[in-house]
């Protein structure tokens, strides 16, 4: 069906018309009515308005029965009245005789021509809804255009680089995805060097990792660099309300990339429609399943070496179906992982080139800093850091500008209103000395980059920054350990000092807690268990959620090797502070007067 190019104007547009209609209707007709309303009097008044000379006109029907007259009333308009008509022989001399001249007439009642009232009472009634119904239909047409346009995929076609403007240029690290991608577009360049030799190129690829580490970006840039249409598609545009249009939409697509090929097809967040068959809990998985049916249907169907390439993107690769994954279909996968050091450092420059830098920055000290984060992160810093420089009135950003705003990205803006008493600052800063303290005393963890007891918007009271050195990419079971005893440092030193505890520990408790149990169940690092597998990461990019598999029993041992283990590592902060307890009053006074602190402030003190 051909797809109609509806002007979509909303239904609100036509209500103001009919309104305007019936406003000017109101204006223009009603009080045309009203000038001729007719009022009703007797025969005396008749002729007391003859005697007395204010009759215009004087109009008598042809029954006789009525009289129809114009005459003036007290304030001198004219007005129309009707009277029963006597049966009065002298009435036409009265008339005649009266001293004004009043023309009468006797009139035969129009007959309305019957082809006229059948217009007016039927054809035009009828013609006026007509229009209406008209008009609904196509306003129904519009809003469902969907329905009618059945199975038209609303894919955007990037067919030139400018479209998107995105190269591999602005893709920083991720140097293995861009290579797997780099052949990709070279084989869509020149496919004879490919074919020549025999070789076909893998119909799919798929972009796996965290969520903001460049995979729709990588994807624009292929589109960008290729030269060829690209179609790009998000997994959750299929999704449709009708049963059997997601499957329509892939059909079309797959037509359309055909008659455009050499070409590529992305599907972003493919896991909308990829997840696995048959565990769609309620409602509309029917739908999923015939879309993803239709979806390896198609990708079995056309030719690699025509030149269709499918791109899809996913942060939940455990949740696709396998047989999506199985090959000839995305046969390859490209993982897009966090950013490494190095990787940090060169996102970071890529965006640094977007804003106005003050001297030279240490991108280096940024990139070790932001352990952990994504490119999507270290945008936003580089974008925070120069709100912040706008903020301050400054023309550039500077270093310091980049390392405030990893703080607002990691625990929100400074909260500098904050209404926090002396008491409760006193037990902040020897809260967060605690975790410095403990941290600093053991060999095996990172060191300390800056203790802060300025409250935060995230609801952090205060937070004490490490940094490592090094990229870290193994975690020794001494280290993790260390974590957990620095984890509960905050604890430990308000019940030596105050002899109490506050909430100000959950977030430690629950970060202690967490690691404790992946020591436990998934590192192999408790004696009980050893090298057992005791829980499952259902979710690798996203939180990384995990669930247990073992017995209740086993799972009730390993509570109690998990309590075990923190309770060790808070007995190690205790008896740290125990033996540092000068120290410890030291710097929380120096805190306490300071509110920030660096990390060599704090060794200096440390090591006096
Ligand atoms: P994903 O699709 O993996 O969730 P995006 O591709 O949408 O992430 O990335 C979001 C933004 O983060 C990008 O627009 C870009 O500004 C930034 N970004 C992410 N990774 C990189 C990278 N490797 N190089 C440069 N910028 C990046
Ligand atoms: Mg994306
Ligand atoms: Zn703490």
């Amino acid at each position: 069906m051909e797809e109609e190019k509806n002007p979509k104007k909303p239904l609100i547009f036509y209500y103001i018309i009919s309104l305007i209609a019936i406003l000017l209707l109101n204006a223009i007709v009603v009080p045309a009515v009203m000038r001729k309303r007719v009022t009703e009097v007797d025969y005396g008044q008749f002729l007391n308005a003859i005697e007395r000379g204010r009759v215009r006109r004087v109009e008598v029907d042809e029954t006789q029965t009525h009289i129809l007259f114009v005459a003036e009333d007290e304030a001198g308009t004219e007005k129309v009245y009707t009277t029963a008509a006597m049966n009065d022989p002298d009435l036409v001399n009265r008339l005649y005789n009266s001293s004004t001249n009043i023309s009468f007439t006797r009139v035969v009642p129009k007959q309305n021509s019957p082809l006229l009232s059948l217009l007016l009472t039927w054809i035009i009634p009828i013609l006026i809804f007509w229009g209406l119904g008209q008009l609904l239909a196509r306003q129904l047409q519009n809003r469902m255009g969907n329905v009618m346009a059945f199975g038209k995929s609303n894919a955007k076609i990037y067919v030139e680089e400018a479209q998107v403007g995105k190269t591999f240029a602005d893709v920083a690290g991720q140097d293995e995805a861009k290579e797997a991608l780099t052949e990709i577009v070279d084989f869509l360049h020149d496919p004879e060097k490919y074919t020549a030799i025999g070789a076909t190129l893998p119909k799919g690829a798929l972009l796996v990792g965290p969520p903001g580490t460049g995979k729709t970006l990588l994807a624009q840039a292929v589109a960008g660099e290729a030269k060829v249409p690209f179609f790009s598609i998000s997994g959750s545009e299929f999704v449709e309300m009708f049963v059997g249009m997601g499957a329509a939409k892939v059909r079309d697509l797959f037509k359309q990339a055909n008659e455009k090929a050499p070409c590529i097809v992305f599907i972003d967040e493919i896991d909308t429609i990829g997840k696995k068959r048959g565990d769609g809990a309620f409602g509309g998985h029917d739908e999923r399943e015939q879309t993803l049916n239709q979806l390896l249907t198609e990708m079995d169907g056309f030719d690699a070496r025509k030149g269709v390439v499918i791109l899809a993107a996913t942060n939940r690769p455990e949740s696709l179906d396998k047989a999506l994954l199985r090959p000839g279909r995305f046969d390859r996968r490209i993982p897009v992982e966090l950013p490494d050091l190095n990787g940090r450092e060169a996102i970071l420059k890529v965006h640094a080139k977007k804003v106005k830098l003050e001297g030279d920055i240490d991108f280096t000290a940024i990139a070790r800093a932001t352990a952990g984060a994504s490119g999507a992160d270290l945008a936003n810093i580089v974008n925070e850091a120069a709100l912040r420089a706008v903020r301050e009135n400054r023309t550039a950003v500077s270093q310091r500008d980049l390392e405030e705003s990893i703080e607002v990205i990691v625990a929100g803006y400074e909260r500098k209103n904050a209404a926090i008493s002396p008491k409760e600052k006193e037990i902040i800063a020897y809260h967060e000395i605690g975790h410095a303290l403990v941290a600093a005393k053991q060999t095996e963890s990172a060191p300390v980059h800056k203790i802060t007891i300025v409250p935060r918007t995230s609801g952090a009271l205060g937070y004490t920054m490490q940094v490592d050195v090094d990229e870290r990419n193994l975690m020794s079971k001494e280290e993790a350990f260390s974590r957990i005893a620095t984890l509960t440092g905050g604890r430990a030193a308000e019940q030596l000092i105050f002899n109490s505890i506050t909430t100000g520990a959950a977030n430690d408790i629950e970060q202690a807690t967490r690691i404790a149990r992946a020591m436990v169940t998934r590192f192999g690092m408790s004696d009980v268990f050893g090298m057992t597998a005791l829980e499952t990461v259902t979710n690798q990019y996203l939180g990384g959620d995990t669930s247990l598999a073992c017995s209740a029993e086993t799972a009730a041992k390993i509570d109690e090797e998990v309590i075990g283990l923190i309770k060790s590592a808070h007995e190690r902060a205790i008896s740290i502070l125990k033996d540092n307890m000068d120290k410890l009053h030291e710097l929380a006074q120096y805190l306490l007067d300071k509110e920030t602190i660096s990390g060599e402030e704090f060794m200096e003190i440390l090591n006096r």
